[in-house]
This record gives C-alpha cells, structure tokens and sequence, in this order.
C-alpha cells in the first residue's frame, strides 16, 4: 500500500474532530476502519474551505480519519486525486465517481484524463 502522507489516523467523531483539526482549511482527507496496525480507506474527499465541518458530515459512516490541511482548494484537489488513485478509485473505494472539481475551474486530475 502506498502511504497517504496525512495527519493520523483519529477516531471520527465529534471531539477527536475538534481535538486534532483546529483549523478553518481547504483539505484532504481518508475515511476508513483499523484492523490490527493497518488502517484500511475506503473513503476518499476534500473540503475547498472548511475540512473540519467535512469532516463532520461523515460522523457514524466511518471509524476513524485521517487528513492533512492543504494551502489552497486546488491543492486539497491534487491531493485528493492522489489518494483516489492510490487506493483503488471507484473499483475498492465507496467513492462512486472520480473527484470533481469545481464549476468554472480548468484543474486537471494529475493522474489521469478524465478531464481532458
Ligand atoms: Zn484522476
């Protein structure tokens, strides 16, 4: 398994949410379960302004997170493309579709051409 390069993993819930991500960022995020030392993704997103309220919105779908604060919304989008090729796209992943971008930009996927 290739490595995320995010924060954790924390448990998903209300307090470990606002104990680890203190922040108001763009971001990247995996959501998934822990069995033994491995952490297993099986949800990938970014939030383009706020990870900390995205990351609510998935309380009680998953166990336990991990995520990383990105500069800019583009970045989290990046980065969140690089983990939904990573670990498996819409084929292992909940993820039923490839990360959109948002309407009026041109961002390109850095790993494939669905967007060409
Ligand atoms: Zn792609």
């Amino acid at each position: 398994m290739p490595s995320t390069g995010l924060h954790g993993e924390y448990v998903l819930n209300e307090n470990s949410i606002n104990n680890n991500v203190t922040r108001i960022s763009p971001g990247a995020y995996a959501l998934g379960r822990i069995e033994g030392n491995t952490f297993y993704i099986a949800y990938v997103g970014r939030s383009d302004s706020d990870i900390k309220s995205r990351l609510k919105d998935h309380i009680g779908n998953y166990s336990y997170f991990k995520y990383d604060y990105f500069s800019t919304a583009k970045l989290a989008f990046d980065k969140e493309c690089e983990l939904y090729h990573d670990f498996g796209s819409s084929v292992s992943l909940d993820n039923k579709i490839h990360p959109d971008r948002p309407k009026n930009s041109n961002w390109e996927c850095p790993r494939c051409t669905i967007f060409d």
